[in-house]
């Protein structure tokens, strides 16, 4: 059974609230079989994962594609873990479009991922274009192919957020419905390109603007396992209402 995940991606922000009082709030959340996870900026991962106790988790938002070496403005896997990160988030649609990012970098980073012993989170998703030419699961079957490069015999675990381009940052979320469609394609490319044991134990987070206010519908008919949350994960009462939605839909 794949595990339920509420990831944070504070992106390049610290919420508002400071980091110590946001994590008071969200630490007084129940768990009950989900996992909370907060992805901070490279340098408060260790005041994150410090304040975070027993209840969070620490994602790095990135990492580099070597394990060490000249590679100036970079961050290791085994660095974010030792600031104390058990996961990371690999390919989001920011690092592909403004910086590049490749599905065959990404395949890298990956590979030193599963090496260092972190969980990767492995962001894919599907621009409007290719939507509007209903092409999403060819677009995303290529995502989840390349990945495959990456050796997946050191992996234990690896969690995909379904992050539609369009619906990223914009107000403008999916609906519970189109999700589940995209996530029984996305777990067919799962059966065709990776392992056997990834079709079913793998979990399949949506993100894309994603609010307390949309939350149901897409807990309700997504067929999702959580979510990773940008802009709404920055003020801690909201990350909490969604982190509620999943555990009581
Ligand atoms: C994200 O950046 O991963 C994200 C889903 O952002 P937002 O919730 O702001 O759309």
């Amino acid at each position: 059974m794949p595990r339920h995940y509420v990831i944070a991606n504070w992106k390049m922000n610290l919420p508002p609230e400071g980091i110590d009082a946001y994590l008071h709030v969200v630490g007084s959340g129940e768990p009950a079989g989900t996992s909370f996870i907060v992805a901070p900026p490279f340098p408060y991962l260790r005041d994150v994962a410090r304040g975070a106790g027993t209840v969070l988790d620490v994602a790095g938002q990135n990492c580099a594609d070597h394990q060490s070496g000249p590679f100036t403005g970079e961050v290791s896997a085994q660095m974010l873990l030792d600031a104390g990160a058990r996961y990371v988030i690999l390919g989001h649609s920011e690092r592909r479009s403004l910086y590049g990012e490749t599905d065959a970098l990404i395949a890298r980073k990956l590979a030193v991922a599963h090496a260092a012993g972190l969980v990767p989170v492995l962001c894919i998703g599907e621009d409007l274009r290719t939507r509007e030419m209903g092409q999403v699961a060819r677009f995303l079957a290529d995502q989840v192919r390349a990945a495959s490069a990456a050796d997946f015999e050191k992996a234990s675990e690896v969690i995909i957020a379904y992050e539609p381009i369009w619906a990223i940052g914009t107000g403008r979320n999916a609906s519970g419905l189109m999700v589940a469609e995209t996530v029984a394609q996305i777990r067919e490319a799962l059966r065709r390109f990776w392992p056997p044991r990834f079709e079913s134990e793998t979990s399949i987070l949506y993100g894309g603007s994603v609010t307390p206010e949309n939350v149901r519908d897409l807990v309700a008919h997504g067929h999702i396992d959580g979510f990773l949350v940008g802009g709404a994960s920055l003020d801690s009462g909201k990350f909490l209402a969604i982190y509620g939605s999943l555990s009581s839909p």
